[in-house]
């Protein structure tokens, strides 16, 4: 017999006899959690409806104002599970149809017999305690795991976008893109050859990838989290060797904290499409170089760069020589390809750092940070010898270009600065050209 059970109950107990009441009433409550007692049906029910959380009812049959009977037949329109043991010295058949059109669970004889009674009492809340544990087992179970697993499933399914659900290291679920991409049957077999899909992001300049987090203490999904969308951008190469670019999203997974809903959204051709735009916007599509637009943006930062260290800054303006003319003897398209030349060879002979723009149709302009008018020169005149001496099969004349070198002086803002460098050019054409000419105040 399963005593157990009752500990975990409240009763209402009715009994309109005070002995019987009182003796049996204390067997009662010490075996149960919590017990009520009233002293006839009417006061049964009012205790009843102000406590609805009443697992169980023992109580007598006949009694003044209102019968156990009665009582139970309005309790169980209250609640009509509740489960009921009569106590009765009856025992004619009439008694116990109603009993039974009542909805009683089990009755115990009076004289009582305890332990009749307490097991008429399990006997009448074991099935409702089974059937609500078994609920329970079935939500948690069936619900909340299988359920669950079928329900995320299918969420995931629907996206169009690549996710999956992982904690740092490992993943638990993935959708049937994410499949697709890998061309893989199952998830095992991802699995078996990776660790996680952070391990897949390619290591590429303006890309995250577990490089990053080299410098950082974080894991790869915190670190992710705390970036802006535009950096939250990964490579990855699909099964097909073919990388694909996709800005990844996480969401925390049912607050738990450990696990991550990750999607990642391919975005490759987005990315194609605004590289090539901001490469149009920033480049000279003949040569290559970079353009007016770009020199401002660089100048910018140089300039306030300039200010905070006292940095030098010089700038070299030149132009070719006589190009209108070598257009006019042999044509646009060779004048092209000196145009393009001429970027190779400057290309060549600066630094990195150093930047090089396309300032007008034959005029060209470098930047040259870190640089006094002393290096500027040198470096102006290293690329007039080279333009004077470059040779190629194409080629049907040499070429000159006439350089005029400059170097910032506080106050000077972006127009002062070409300013200075145009003079010194057009000095240097005046006298002569195939020269290197500065100019500073
Ligand atoms: P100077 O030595 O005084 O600089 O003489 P120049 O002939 O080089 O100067 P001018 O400004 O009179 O002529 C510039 C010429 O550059 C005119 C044009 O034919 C040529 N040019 C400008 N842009 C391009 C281009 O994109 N392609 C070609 N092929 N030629 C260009
Ligand atoms: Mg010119
Ligand atoms: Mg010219």
């Amino acid at each position: 017999m399963n005593k157990e059970i009752l500990k975990n109950i409240k009763v209402l107990y009715v009994e309109d006899e005070n002995d019987v009441r009182e003796f049996t009433g204390k067997t009662i409550k010490a075996i149960v959690k919590e017990i009520i007692v009233a002293e006839n049906g009417k006061v049964g029910l009012e205790k009843f409806q102000e406590n609805p959380d009443i697992d169980l009812i023992v109580t007598d049959i006949n009694m003044p104002k209102m019968g156990g009977l009665e009582m139970c037949a309005e309790i169980k329109t209250i609640n009509p599970e509740i489960p009921i043991v009569i106590t009765s010295a009856h025992n004619d058949p009439n008694f116990l149809k109603k009993a039974i059109d009542v909805g009683v669970s089990a009755y115990a004889m009076k004289p009582i017999d305890l332990y009749q009674l307490i097991e008429s009492m399990i006997k009448a809340v074991e099935p409702i305690f089974l059937r609500k544990q078994l609920e329970a087992v079935n939500l948690s179970l069936e619900e909340k795991v299988e359920e669950g697993i079928q329900k995320i499933k299918s969420i995931l399914d629907a996206q169009d976008n690549i996710v999956f659900v992982s904690n740092t290291k490992t993943i638990t679920n993935v959708n049937k893109k994410f499949l697709e991409f890998f061309k893989i049957s199952s998830l095992n077999t991802f699995l078996n050859e990776n660790q996680c899909v952070s391990t897949l992001f390619k290591n590429e300049k303006g890309f995250f990838s577990l490089e990053t987090l080299k410098k950082s203490d974080k894991n790869w999904i915190e670190y992710l989290q705390n970036l802006s969308e535009v950096d939250r951008v990964v490579k990855i190469k699909n099964n097909n060797g073919i990388d694909r670019v996709f800005t990844v999203n996480i969401d925390q997974y049912e607050h738990k904290g450990e696990y991550f809903v990750i999607s990642l959204t391919d975005i490759t051709e987005l990315k194609e499409k605004s590289n090539l735009l901001e490469y149009q916007a920033s480049h000279d599509l003949l040569t290559g170089l970079y353009n007016r637009q770009k020199f401002h943006d660089i100048f910018g930062k140089e300039i306030r760069r300039d200010k905070r260290y006292d940095n030098d800054l010089s700038l070299i303006l030149f132009d070719i020589d006589h190009f209108k003319n070598f257009n006019d003897e042999f044509g646009h398209n060779l004048g092209d390809e000196v145009l393009k030349f001429i970027a190779e060879i400057v290309t060549k002979n600066v630094r990195e750092h150093d930047t090089i723009v396309r300032w007008g149709g034959e005029e060209f302009l470098i930047l040259l940070p870190e640089t006094d008018l002393k290096g500027a020169l040198k470096v102006a005149e290293k690329i007039r010898v080279a333009i004077e001496e470059f040779r190629d099969d194409t080629l049907p004349k040499n070429i000159t270009a006439s350089f005029g070198v400059t170097t910032l002086y506080e106050g000077d803002n972006e127009e002062q600065f070409v300013k200075k460098a145009d003079i010194a050019l057009y000095k240097a054409k005046s006298e002569g050209r195939n020269k290197v000419v500065s100019h500073t105040a």
